[in-house]
């Protein structure tokens, strides 16, 4: 098929008339390459270069955004350059500064720059990365980052790992391998015979669990509902001795959801006594470390996750504390067996029969054709070295401790946890309309961004640090920019 189109660079429209006197899409987009990606990448830099002193909120309503990127679909294309600046202007008051120096939101990592360098290679590349045959240099790094990361965080020799979107994803694979060998165990096969008439799975998860551990039960069959809840401490970490209460006298399958870097405090689950009460049952361990397995890569960190390697999966991301872009997240399994039992395919005719198999990363992941989202880790973790991620975690948790010795001077201020990592909560007044209204204001004045919350049944403000791009200097900011926050709404 022969298009004309339009929306080229015009530069290169002029140079590509050939063949019956009209340009191809092909021929037309060769020569948009270069005018069309310095434009885009002019347009990055500027965003990168804007984050520190912008505005770290959005400031955009939805009304705003639709007006600049909504009507009917357009009959005839624009140039692609106009779709460009469209984009451009729908950044300015639309994107939050979420990557840079000063936003604590949630817990979301910033963005190296050899990350994003890189991942306009995978976009460039185009690799469908599922199978080696379809791209061998990105399947080659991935099976590199892999064992990187199996050493890193100390996990045992032999693991298998796959590069889902998110932790979300990740939980869903890993749960999937328990689900299959907690099952195979009880001479049942999942994979073939499904979840109907099968032994009951008990599921153990700790109260302050994160959210995506119930969708992924949910989406295994296993029923919200029929979670098990053990209770927390109050720091929110699980009490083993509930734990063993809970277990004691099961034998049949079970599978037991501990936590490492609780999203509001970041709080560690006790995983070596954890392993050790559970494996006394015949349990699996699935351990949520969406940042907090970070943690174990750290020696000044590390006995905070002792006895992580004994535990059976492992759910984390790379998008959060490594700081490469989305969407990357990392699953790790004890058992390959398990993991790639509940993944593959039976009926995967694409895959010879009987020689020897390179790594596949399709068998890894609940994906089929996905992009090379593992690239830009291998690149992070290349360029970083092990010392480059020890450094980018233990800074971010000294950057956190700084943030509440100071806050606590504050008069008003109340700090509710420990500092175990990166995370901080802290409250204002005694009335939770005051805490309210100081995040609102917060918000409102842009130094930097914090979101709101409950916790412990109160309202509180929490602190992430997880950008490599955070100083002291911004933290300094950002307490002066709360100090006065707090003193007009305290005033007032
Ligand atoms: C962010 C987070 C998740 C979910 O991770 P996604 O990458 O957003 O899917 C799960 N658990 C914890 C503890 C988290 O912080």
């Amino acid at each position: 098929m022969q298009l004309t189109m339009p929306f080229v660079a015009a530069r290169g429209w002029r140079l590509v008339r050939r063949r019956s006197g009209g340009a191809t899409y092909a021929d037309s987009m060769t020569y948009a390459y270069a005018s069309l990606l310095s434009l885009a990448a002019a347009e990055a830099v500027n965003h990168l270069e804007s984050l520190p002193e912008r505005h770290v909120g959005a400031t955009a309503t939805a009304a705003e955004m639709l007006r600049l990127l909504g009507g009917p679909l357009p009959a005839a294309g624009a140039q692609a350059e106009e779709a460009i600046e469209i984009l451009r202007r729908a950044a300015q008051s639309g994107v939050v500064a979420s990557p840079g120096p000063r936003y604590f939101g949630f817990v979301v990592g910033g963005t190296l720059p050899v990350a994003i360098a890189t991942d306009w290679l995978v976009s460039a590349w185009d690799q469908n990365s599922g199978i080696f045959e379809l791209g061998p240099a990105v399947a080659t790094a991935e099976q590199v980052a892999a064992g990187w990361l199996i050493d890193l965080f100390g996990l045992p020799a032999g693991t298998s790992v796959g590069f889902p979107t998110g932790c979300a994803m990740a939980h869903l694979t890993a749960l999937a391998a328990a689900r299959h060998h907690v099952l195979a165990k009880a001479g049942w096969d999942v994979e073939q015979d499904g979840l109907a008439g099968a032994p009951k799975i008990r599921v153990i998860v700790g109260a302050e669990r994160h959210l995506t551990i119930d969708r992924a039960a949910r989406l295994l069959g296993f029923g919200a509902g029929c979670l098990e809840v053990v209770a927390a401490d109050d720091q929110g970490r699980m009490r083993t001795d509930v734990l063993a209460e809970t277990l004691s006298g099961s034998d049949g399958p079970v599978i037991v959801c501990a936590q490492v870097g609780d999203v509001h405090c970041g709080a560690v689950d006790p995983v070596a006594e954890i392993c050790d009460i559970a494996q006394r049952h015949g349990a699996w361990v699935h351990v949520d470390g969406a940042f907090g397995l970070w943690a174990a890569a750290s020696p000044a960190l590390r006995s905070l996750v002792t006895g992580i390697e004994k535990a059976d999966s492992w759910a984390s991301d790379a998008h959060k504390w490594l700081n490469v872009p989305y969407d990357c997240g990392l699953v790790f399994v004890a058992y390959p067996d398990a993991h790639r039992g509940a993944m593959l395919d039976a009926r995967a005719g694409y895959l010879p029969p009987g020689i020897v198999q390179e790594r596949d990363p399709i068998e890894w992941v609940p994906d089929f054709s996905r992009r090379a989202r593992s690239l830009p880790v291998w690149a992070a973790l290349r360029t970083l070295g092990r010392s480059g991620v020890v450094n980018l975690v233990d800074q971010c948790c000294a950057h956190a401790r700084r943030f509440a010795d100071e806050l606590a001077q504050i008069a008003g201020v109340a700090v509710l946890n420990e500092v175990w990592l990166n995370q901080v909560m802290v409250r204002f007044g005694d009335d939770d309309r005051v805490t309210r209204e100081v995040i609102t204001r917060l918000q409102a004045e842009g130094t930097c961004w914090a979101g709101g919350t409950t916790w412990r049944g109160q309202a509180a403000m929490r602190l992430s640090v997880t950008s490599w791009q955070t100083t002291t200097a911004d933290i300094d900011r950002s307490v002066q920019a709360i100090r006065g926050v707090v003193g007009d709404v305290l005033a007032s």
